[in-house]
């Protein structure tokens, strides 16, 4: 039954996957049309399951499958539907198909507590250039400003929403009360780590927190070929000397990654030295004292290159983002769900965001990760293994057995 399931969830990913904005590849950002196929199958799958459907006023599809008896708290599984361009048929899509199923294989058996399976709406960022429009109603931090950004044609989010049919104005309608047990998310890796170590499935410990920085060094531009080499103050030079300290330093600290992943030289002529250097820098690490140790050591290695080479340097915080912890007692029901499949434990930190991260302010919230063969995502070839998938609904049912004794 579970290996039924688990090719019937991967065969309906990659038919989600033709529900498409471009043909020939899947592209599908916030209601854009295809978004409405992907709801008329999956509404029909969770109808089938025993769920009653709807589309909330932000656009989330949401299937609730009822408790034992009135009254009882809300289980919350999903993930997004939305992709980025030129996607794979995995990220986001599995999490709700494989969530569609679990449901499916519970074949009408009241739990303690009900269910709600939720494909949110948006989560990738690709259109408005913020991510988490669906999660956010659900917490209802969706406000005017946010609700009023503008996607390439100038079309707002709310627009957005009217185009699909859908009312603005009952946003909060799809916010989350008091109910709410938790929030369980199955998602792709996106990494190598488990295909590394050929472990099927990764409990999520924590997901990263993050510090983005941009760092400008200053020197002065002059000639490339009068200027001697002593007597030159290079900021691309200075900044190329850090980037080689932020590689070093993030190789050398565990569960530290570090990245400068835009560089901008002025005036940018190959017959110039560069006077100002701008670089971007991302840092993160499960432990928020840990990200800030770090970005204060590299704030210090910059200032002491910079007054080595005559150069001076600024650093302006654009984003600080915490860490999220997972609910300790879900990640051990977790434990013990993917123990009783007879597959090793391993724990891992999410080093992407998840709609999980949103919901946290709210519910405990755990997650699950797939193994991703070869490291791959965002791009057309990513791919889930089958026995995985089926050792993901094996693991979601003795959760869900695990939270009804509890809950009993
Ligand atoms: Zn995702």
């Amino acid at each position: 039954m579970l290996a039924r399931h688990a090719r019937e969830v991967i065969d309906s990913c990659r038919l989600l996957a033709g529900f498409s904005e471009e043909a020939g590849r899947t592209t599908r950002t916030f209601l854009s049309p295809p978004m409405r196929e992907v709801h008329a199958y999956l509404g029909s799958w969770m109808e089938r399951s025993g769920m009653s459907v709807q589309v909330d006023h932000a656009g989330n599809l949401r299937g609730s499958y009822p408790a034992s008896s009135p009254g009882r708290p809300r289980l919350f599984i999903g993930s997004h539907l939305d992709t980025v361009i030129d996607a794979g048929a995995f990220d986001g899509v599995l999490g709700v198909v494989l969530a569609v199923a679990l449901v499916d294989l519970l074949q009408h058996r009241p739990l303690p507590f009900s269910i709600e399976v939720v494909g949110f709406s948006e989560e990738e960022g690709v259109r408005f250039g913020v991510p988490f429009i669906g999660s956010r109603a659900l917490i209802g931090t969706l406000d005017d400003e946010f609700l009023g950004r503008v996607d390439a044609r100038g079309r707002s989010i709310t627009d957005a929403i009217r185009d699909y049919g859908l009312d603005p104005s009952c946003i909060l309608d799809a916010r989350v009360g008091a109910e709410a047990l938790g929030y369980l998310e199955f998602h792709i890796e996106q990494g190598p780590v488990l295909d590394g170590l050929a472990v099927p499935l990764g409990i999520v410990n924590a997901i990263v927190g993050l510090s983005r920085l941009a760092v400008t060094f200053n020197g002065s531009a002059n000639h490339a070929g009068t200027t001697p080499m002593h007597a030159r103050r290079d900021a691309v030079a200075g900044a190329a000397e850090w980037i080689g300290a932020v590689e070093a330093l993030a190789r050398r600290t565990p569960g530290l990654v570090a990245t400068v992943g835009r560089l901008h030289a002025q005036p940018g002529a190959a017959n110039v030295i560069a006077g100002v250097c701008e670089a971007s820098l991302d840092v993160r690490h499960a432990s928020d004292d840990a990200r800030a140790t770090a970005v204060e050591t590299l704030r210090q290695v910059a200032q002491q290159i910079a007054t080595r080479r005559e150069l001076s340097v600024q650093f302006e915080t654009n984003l600080e983002q915490p860490s999220v912890a997972m609910s300790a007692a879900w990640v051990a029901a977790l434990e013990r769900a993917v123990a009783a499949q007879g597959l090793p434990i391993h724990r891992i930190d999410s080093g992407a965001g998840h709609d999980a991260m949103i919901l946290a302010g709210r519910m405990p919230v755990a997650m699950l990760f797939l193994r991703s063969p070869g490291g791959i995502s965002h791009h057309p070839d990513e791919h889930v293994i089958e026995g995985d998938v089926a050792a993901a609904l094996g693991t979601g049912l003795a959760f869900l057995d695990d939270l009804a004794g509890t809950h009993a």
